[in-house]
């Protein structure tokens, strides 16, 4: 018989159920399904900001829209450069393009697929606003050089957290403080989930209220029916934000099972050839990453894949610098803001080697039992 692992996608790997109903019900039952005047959005951001000791969390409609409201609080010029990972979720870039800025990759480290900051810093120019760091499969990335680095060249540095609820940078702190703002996602494949919604944490109060504007139409509420700036409609409505405090309760526990689970295939599998293993520091397994130097990811996927393990080789099928978009046209038929800048196509070697032969993702759950764990030890094995 073949072992089923529980999946994100499938109630057996969600934490969804009966408090979920019940907050639901609640919000339901009041009548008041919008966030303008209802309470379970701002309840949301009060435990949220506790949770991370953010002076701000603001709710939002996706991790998309958050990383756009960060890249609004760097306040790029038109044509202005940010420079972020070719591994990630088209969400960490799109905003940067929403903004009329031009995304620069920088290449990634071979052995984690985090933002190398020595090829940050060859990057930094005169149009630089910002870096967006992203904690990959929740991993910490290198944020202390990264912020030093922004702090130095005077730009904005944000932290995408969307795969990263709960990791811990080197110094103790949670990804997502140790930048100008850090953005967090609750869309259907993350810890937890309400379908789609977004959050960012800052504690910077200028930020913050730029955030919040542009999340409501540049609409200041307390200010009657004028719009100050410009602004999208990106707020979080009362059924997401009633899941999400379900989920939030559940979350310290979602992710101290992940750690067990993926601390005991590590010892199960210590040693492995020709492997480069994930540090567990800090470590919040979103999924579990594995790095194979020689370049055999693809086969090593197949074999898991065919007993039964949900395993991928490269997580994308091409990094965010081979992505076909750049081709263009952007806006209309045109190419603005990008109009042939280099940034978005520049090499990025290590991220395409990562990609193409030597980075395998085995998808990871709360749920996951020790036979599930034995079996991706004993397969990992059996290929090596
Ligand atoms: C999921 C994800 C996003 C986008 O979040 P959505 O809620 O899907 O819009 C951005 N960055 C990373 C690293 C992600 O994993």
């Amino acid at each position: 018989m073949v072992l089923r692992f529980p999946s994100m996608a499938d109630a057996d790997g969600r934490t969804l159920g009966d408090e979920e109903l019940a907050a639901l019900g609640e919000v339901i039952r009041s009548g008041m399904l919008s966030s303008v005047w209802g309470t379970a959005a701002r309840a949301l951001e009060r435990e949220v900001a506790q949770l991370y000791g953010a002076r701000h969390a603001i709710s939002c409609s996706s991790g998309t829209a958050a990383l756009h409201l960060s890249v609004v609080a760097a306040a790029p010029e038109p044509g202005d450069e940010i420079i972020t990972t070719p591994i990630t979720d088209f969400g960490t870039v799109a905003p940067i393009l929403a903004q009329n800025a031009v995304p620069v990759f920088a290449d990634v480290d071979a052995a984690t697929g985090a933002l190398d900051p020595d090829a940050v810093a060859a990057l930094i120019g005169p149009r630089t606003r910002a870096i967006i760091a992203v904690h990959l499969f929740g991993a910490p990335a290198p944020v202390a050089e990264l912020r030093a680095l922004a702090d130095e060249r005077g730009l904005v540095l944000i932290e995408d957290c969307a795969q990263a609820w709960l990791t811990r940078v080197p110094d103790g702190r949670l990804a997502g403080t140790a930048g100008s703002v850090g953005t967090l996602s609750l869309q259907q494949w993350k810890h937890i989930t309400c379908g789609d919604g977004g959050l960012v944490i800052t504690d910077d109060d200028r930020l913050a209220k730029a955030m919040r504007l542009f999340a409501d139409k540049g609409w200041d509420r307390a200010a009657g029916r004028s719009h100050e700036t410009f602004g999208l409609n990106y707020r979080m409505t009362e059924l997401q934000a009633a899941v999400a405090r379900a989920q939030l309760a559940k979350l310290p526990a979602v992710v101290a099972r992940r750690r067990a689970s993926a601390e005991a295939l590590l010892a199960a599998i210590d040693g492995l050839p020709d492997t480069v293993l994930p540090r567990p520091d800090g470590h919040a397994w979103w999924l579990f990453p594995l790095v194979r130097p020689r370049g055999d990811a693809p086969q090593l996927a197949a074999h898991l894949s065919a007993a039964g393990i949900p395993a991928r080789a490269g997580y994308l099928r091409e990094p965010l610098n081979r992505a076909p978009v750049w081709s263009g046209p952007i806006y209309g038929s045109s190419a603005f803001p990008l109009d042939g800048a280099a940034g978005p196509t520049l090499p990025c070697p290590r991220a395409e080697e990562l990609v193409e032969r030597t980075l395998l993702v085995i998808d990871w759950n709360e749920n996951y039992t020790d036979e599930h764990v034995a079996l991706i030890a004993k397969e990992l094995r059996s290929f090596a």
